[in-house]
């Protein structure tokens, strides 16, 4: 559709990635389901070779159809970014853009809070080949400078943690970063493209599972790798090496949930709020932590970088058996217990940050619980959690 750029986000999410005139007036963008691309002449077959810093051509399927151009387009104009690429998983995403900026005998630097998987994949993978891998306390800030060896070529900066949700200052990590010529990819996903621009301060490489907020739905495996367009030629070299790209059908889908991300999040955020406030007045909950409140580690950061808040944060419990544990979590009966988070409906997991930690040591004797909230009514969500805390106070 027409250029949006100097539209509101909430609008652009209407018409990034559209294109009715040339598909019969059909508003959404047609699936484009191909493996082969046919070549209409010798000529033409002979020019097939598409350079991985090309894009918006396809010769092959694996290269990408108008779908995938159409997603990830969308994406990158929304983060802010120069290009993107879609890849089938949020930890795909992690991994490829890893795998693009570092070689043997390089230093990577990770925050302690960082999402697992991608820190199991550094530790099993890349200090295979070679990597030196070291965690960071992700309140370390500008200090960061600390830790650089010569050879440290990348941060990988998550904003907030996952399960114990510090605010970094990512300013202040990239200033020392560039001064010292490494890169600073940072997992975007809690915030989405929407509640913060990583590219607007100082990050070169971002990465969204896209599974969560983007698509919405609970029904999608999706990453997106956003960047520079000084990482351009790098991550594109590193996904077409690697073999890995969006299936059509999911490009759909996630271009789909992304239509209404901005009105989710905006209920999200405000609903996920007033829980929070609420948890914290319940004589249950040690702690909230919630990057709008100031209770949450570099909460002033988030006020000072980010736009809004989505609908994940965590409570720390006042220590209690298993049992009374178990009673609160079973029989639930809006919030499901399961992995992964941004959907339509509420979810809530005990979590148990202890055994990842190394750099800055999770120490809380309380339960960690986190909770992603969905699309429901406060008060039925007050209501479910309400009578857990009934069941829990029954079974001690
Ligand atoms: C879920 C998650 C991922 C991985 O996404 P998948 O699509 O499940 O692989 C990456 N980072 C964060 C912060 C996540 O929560």
């Amino acid at each position: 559709m027409s250029d949006s750029k100097h539209f509101q986000d909430a609008t652009r999410l209407t018409t990034l990635g559209r294109d009715p005139a040339a598909y019969d007036g059909v508003v959404s963008l047609p699936v484009h389901r191909a493996s082969t691309i046919l070549f209409p002449t010798l000529a033409d077959f002979e020019k097939s070779a598409v350079a991985p810093t090309e894009t918006g051509r396809t010769t092959y399927g694996l290269i990408g159809t108008p779908t995938t151009f159409a997603v990830e387009t969308a994406v990158a104009e929304l983060e802010g970014a120069h290009g993107a690429c879609v890849v089938p998983s949020g930890l795909a995403a992690i991994t490829a853009a890893l795998l693009a900026v570092l070689k043997a005998g390089d230093h990577l630097l990770i925050t302690d809070s960082a999402y697992g998987p991608g820190r199991r994949f550094s530790n099993h993978v890349l200090k295979r080949f070679g990597v030196e891998v070291d965690y960071y306390d992700p309140l370390i800030g500008g200090d960061i400078a600390r830790l650089f060896k010569p050879n440290t070529k990348a941060i990988l900066t998550e904003s907030p943690g996952s399960y114990t949700f510090e605010i970094q200052d990512i300013p202040a990590i990239a200033e020392a970063a560039h001064k010292h010529g490494a890169l600073v990819l940072m997992d975007n996903t809690w915030a989405t493209p929407l509640y913060y621009k990583p590219f607007a301060h100082g990050v070169d490489i971002s990465i969204q599972a896209a599974t969560k907020y983007m698509s919405g739905h609970s029904d999608l495996l999706a990453g997106t790798i956003t960047f520079t367009k000084e990482c351009e030629p790098l991550i594109r070299q590193a996904v077409r090496d690697l073999g890995i790209s969006l299936a059509p059908d999911d490009c759909y889908l996630l271009l789909r949930g992304m239509r209404s991300m901005a009105v989710r999040l905006k209920h999200q955020e405000r609903v996920a709020l007033d829980l929070a406030n609420w948890l914290a007045t319940r004589p249950e909950v040690k702690q909230v932590l919630h990057p709008a409140r100031p209770d949450c580690p570099g909460h002033a950061l988030w006020k000072r970088d980010f736009t809004g808040a989505s609908g994940l944060f965590s409570i720390i419990l006042h220590p209690i058996e298993k049992p009374a544990l178990a009673a609160f979590l079973d029989h639930l009966s809006i919030f499901g217990m399961g992995f992964s988070w941004g959907g339509f409906e509420s979810l809530i997991v005990p979590c148990d940050p202890r055994p990842i930690r190394t750099a800055s040591p999770w120490t809380e004797p309380g339960q960690l619980i986190r909770i992603s909230v969905g699309l429901e009514h406060i008060d039925d969500l007050k209501g479910d959690l309400a009578a857990g805390f009934a069941r829990m106070a029954a079974a001690r």
